[in-house]
C-alpha cells in the first residue's frame, strides 16, 4: 500500500549513480514534498536541482496507464499471455538465444534480479543486456582484468580525504553534482587540497580546479603511461605493495614507449601534474564516461589503475581509483549479473562451476553456456534476424543507442518487441507490438546501490496509476505463463531481495567480493526498514574499502598491472564530443516535465570553437546542421572556446526520430571497445553546416 499521512519518507533519488537519500512527504492534495535526508551518508541532507524537483515530475501526463496490443487497449491477462506465448514459441522454434531483453540502470536491483534469472537460468541464454553498458561497462572490465572482480575499491569520503583528486574524463559539477558539492566544500575547508581536471572540453568542474590539463582528446592511456614511467623513475612505487602485483616490468615497459607527446599538452603543464601526482600520497583518482565511452575504454582504465596499484594508493583513506556510474543502479545490475557477460552475484558466467552453482540454487531448468551479447551485438542481431522476439524494459534504445536511427529501424523490423514503460510515446513505445505499464520512481519498493557500494532503498510512497505494475511482477507473471511458476513465486521485492542476498553467501564461498549474505533471513518488516549500508555484508567482512591488504579476487590473489598501448583518436575535424546538462537527464522522459529544469538549457545545442564557427559560418545562436553517413541533427550554435577546434560538443537528451531533431544518438557510430562492447560515444565523425 502507498504510504499516507504527513510523515517524511526516507527513499533514495533515480537520477544519478551518487544515490543520494531523499525525505519525501506525501501531500494532503497528493503529489510530495522533496528534500534531501541529513542522514544518508551519500549526500547528508544535499540534493542537486535535479533531485530537489522530483516533486515537479510526478504529474500522470504521459504516462501509459493500461497494457496495449498493436495499439489498441488490453487487459494483463491477453498481454501478459501473447508475450509468453510469443517467446516460448520463439524458444521452441529458434532455440533460447533468438530471444533477447534489453534492460536499464534505472532498474531497481529487484526487477533486475528477476529478469537476469529468467534470462540466464530459465530460458538458457544469455542474451539480456542493459543499457549500463553505454555507461560504464569499460570500468567493469578494467577492474576484472586488474582485481580478478567488479570491485569499486573506494569510499565518497576518499574524495573528502584526498590531498589531491584528480577528475578525469569526468564533468562531475553537472553528472553527479552532490559529489561536487561534497569536494567543493573540502576543498574550501582545506585550501591545501589539489583539484586537477583532466578534460578536452574547460566544463563547470574546472571552477575548482587548481590546474586543467585539456589533453588531446583520447590521450588520456598516454598520460597515465607518461605518470607510471615517471613513478618508476623517481623511485615513487610502493616495494612492498609490488610484491601483491604481476605484470608490472610488461606495464612499464609498454609506458616507456608511451610518447608523453601525444596528450598534446605544454611540458610544463604535465610536469606540474606528474610532480604532483607522484609527490601527494593521498591522491583520488576519479573517472567517469570519458574515460568509459572510447573504443580503447578498458584500457585507459587499466592505464589509471596501474598507476595506483605501483604506488599501492588503493583501499586506503583519500587513495585510489573511482568509477563513478552514471545511473542510479548501474551498480545494482553489475550485483545480480544483469550484463550480457556476467552471472548472478559477481560470478563468472565462463566458469562452469560458477554456471552450476547458481544453476543449482536457482534449481532452474537450463542455464546459459556462455556470454551473450552486448548492447551493440544485440540490435545487430535484431537487425539481422537472429533475435526475434525482444523485451525492452525501462530504456529508450531508439533515442539512445549509438546509430540510433538504424537501431530504431531493427527494432521496428523486429517479429515482436515487448516494450515496459512508464511512458506511453517514446522512440521505442512507437516501435513495440506489446506495451506493458511499469511504475516509476516513488509508485514502487527496491533497493539500488550507488557508486560507493551502498545499497539504499526506494520506497513506494504513491499508489500506481491506472493499471501500472512493477516491472519484477510483470517479468514474474510472463515467467509463471512460461511454464515456471515456481521459480518466480514471490509476493514483494523483500523476498526476491533476500533470495539474492542468500545467493551472494553462496558466491561469497565461491570467491566473490559481492556477498550481502547478512541479509539472507530479511524479512519484510526488516527490508521495510533497511537502511542505506555498504557491501559487503557478510560474516567475514562489512563494508570498508578493498585491497589496501595486498589481496585481490584473482586466481593467484595477485592483483594485476595491465600494458597498454595507448590507442589515439584520429585528429580531424569534426570529432563529436556527447555528454550530459546539468538540469536534465537521459532522454528527458521525467525530467521534461519540470519547466524549472528546462529554464537552464532549453534546447539542444552544439558547443563549437570560434575558429570552427567562423570557418564554417556558424552564426552563435543561430542553427548547426550535423550529419554523416549515419545521422542527422539540427542544433543551436554556442561559440565558446570551451571546447578544442576540430572537437564541438553536444547534449544527449534531446529525442525525436523526425527532422529536425537534435537526437545526436543518430550520429555516434556503432563502434565499441574491444573488451568490454562498451560504444565510443565521445567521439562521432559529423560534417556541419549552416542550417
Ligand atoms: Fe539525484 Fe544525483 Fe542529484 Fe543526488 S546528485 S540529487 S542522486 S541527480
Amino acid at each position: 500500500k502507498p504510504v499516507s499521512g504527513k510523515t517524511a519518507i526516507r527513499t533514495t533519488c533515480p537520477y544519478c549513480g551518487v544515490g543520494c537519500g531523499v525525505l519525501a512527504t506525501p501531500q494532503p492534495g497528493g503529489g510530495l514534498a522533496v528534500t534531501g535526508d541529513p542522514d544518508h551518508p551519500a549526500n547528508r541532507g544535499r540534493l542537486c536541482v535535479k533531485g530537489a524537483a522530483l516533486a515537479e515530475t510526478l504529474g500522470l501526463q504521459g504516462r501509459l496507464l493500461a497494457p496495449r496490443i498493436h495499439g489498441r487497449q488490453a487487459g494483463w491477462d491477453e498481454a501478459l499471455d501473447l508475450v509468453a506465448r510469443r517467446f516460448s514459441e520463439t524458444i521452441a522454434r529458434h532455440g533460447p538465444d533468438s530471444v533477447a531483453f534489453y534492460v536499464s540502470g534505472q532498474f531497481l536491483t529487484e526487477d533486475y534480479y528477476v529478469a537476469n534469472k529468467l534470462m540466464k537460468g530459465y530460458i538458457g541464454s544469455a542474451n539480456i543486456d542493459t543499457n549500463s553498458r553505454l555507461c560504464m561497462a569499460s570500468s567493469v572490465a578494467g577492474h576484472r582484468r586488474a582485481f580478478g572482480s567488479d570491485t569499486v575499491p573506494g569510499l565518497y569520503e576518499d574524495l573528502e580525504q584526498a590531498d589531491l583528486v584528480v577528475l578525469v574524463g569526468s564533468n562531475l559539477a553537472w553528472c553527479h553534482p552532490v559529489l561536487y558539492q561534497r569536494l567543493a566544500a573540502a576543498k574550501e575547508a582545506r585550501p591545501g587540497m589539489r583539484v586537477v581536471v583532466v578534460d578536452p572540453r574547460r566544463t563547470a568542474s574546472c571552477d575548482i580546479a587548481d590546474l586543467h590539463l585539456a589533453l588531446a582528446p583520447g590521450s588520456d592511456a598516454a598520460l597515465f603511461n607518461a605518470l607510471l614511467a615517471e613513478i618508476d623513475r623517481r623511485g615513487a612505487t610502493d616495494g612492498g605493495f609490488l610484491e601483491n602485483l604481476s605484470g608490472f616490468d610488461a606495464a612499464l615497459q609498454a609506458a616507456r614507449l608511451t610518447d608523453p607527446g601525444a596528450t598534446g599538452l605544454p611540458a610544463r603543464q604535465l610536469a606540474e601534474f606528474l610532480d604532483l601526482w607522484c609527490s601527494t600520497r593521498r591522491v583520488v583518482t576519479l573517472y567517469s564516461q570519458g574515460i568509459n565511452q572510447s573504443d580503447s575504454g578498458t584500457d585507459k582504465v587499466n592505464a589509471i589503475l596501474n598507476c595506483h596499484l605501483a604506488t599501492g594508493r588503493i583501499g586506503r583513506p583519500g587513495m585510489g581509483p573511482f568509477s563513478l556510474t552514471g545511473q542510479p543502479n548501474a551498480m545494482g545490475g553489475r550485483e545480480v549479473g544483469g550484463l550480457a557477460n556476467m552471472l548472478a552475484c559477481h560470478l563468472d558466467i565462463e566458469d562452469p562451476a560458477h554456471r552450476e552453482a547458481v544453476q543449482g540454487f536457482w534449481n532452474s531448468p537450463a542455464m546459459a553456456p556462455g556470454p551473450g551479447l552486448k548492447a551493440v551485438e544485440m540490435f545487430r542481431a535484431v537487425e539481422e534476424g537472429r533475435i526475434r522476439a525482444l523485451w525492452i524494459m525501462c530504456t529508450n534504445p531508439a533515442a539512445s543507442m549509438p546509430d540510433a536511427d538504424r537501431v530504431a529501424r531493427a527494432i521496428g523490423g523486429c517479429d515482436f518487441v515487448v516494450v515496459s514503460d512508464m511512458m506511453a510515446d517514446t522512440d521505442t513505445t512507437r516501435l513495440a507490438h506489446v506495451l506493458l505499464p511499469a511504475t516509476g520512481w516513488a509508485e514502487k519498493d527496491g533497493t539500488v546501490t550507488n557508486s560507493e557500494r551502498r545499497i539504499s532503498r526506494q520506497r513506494r510512497l504513491l499508489p500506481a496509476p491506472g493499471q501500472a505494475r512493477d516491472d519484477w511482477r510483470i517479468i514474474a507473471d510472463v515467467a509463471a505463463r512460461m511454464g515456471w511458476a515456481e521459480g518466480f513465486a514471490w509476493d514483494s521485492p523483500a523476498e526476491i531481495f533476500a533470495e539474492h542476498a542468500r545467493l551472494s553467501g553462496l558466491a561469497g564461498a565461491l570467491g566473490s567480493d559481492f556477498d550481502i549474505s547478512l541479509h539472507a533471513g530479511i524479512g519484510g518488516a526488516e527490508y521495510d526498514a533497511l537502511r542505506p549500508f555498504l557491501w559487503p555484508q557478510s560474516a567475514r567482512r562489512r563494508g570498508g574499502r578493498f585491497f589496501a591488504d595486498g589481496v585481490f579476487h584473482t586466481p593467484d590473489g595477485k592483483g594485476r598491472m595491465v600494458p597498454v598501448n595507448p590507442l589515439l583518436a584520429p585528429d580531424r575535424p569534426f570529432r563529436l564530443n556527447t555528454g550530459r546538462v546539468r538540469d536534465h537527464w537521459h532522454t528527458m522522459t521525467r525530467t521534461g516535465l519540470s519547466p524549472r529544469l528546462s529554464r537552464h538549457i532549453a534546447e539542444p545545442y552544439l558547443e563549437i570553437h570560434p575558429d570552427d564557427a567562423r570557418r564554417l559560418r556558424l552564426e552563435p545562436a543561430g542553427l548547426a546542421e550535423l550529419w554523416n553517413d549515419r545521422g542527422r541533427a539540427i542544433l543551436r550554435v554556442l561559440v565558446t572556446d570551451r571546447v578544442r577546434p576540430g572537437h564541438p560538443f553536444a547534449p544527449i537528451h534531446w529525442t525525436g526520430t523526425t527532422a529536425p531533431s537534435g537526437r545526436v544518438a543518430a550520429l555516434v557510430p556503432p563502434l565499441t571497445d574491444p573488451v568490454s562492447g562498451q560504444p565510443a560515444s565521445k567521439s562521432a565523425p559529423v560534417s556541419i553546416r549552416p542550417f
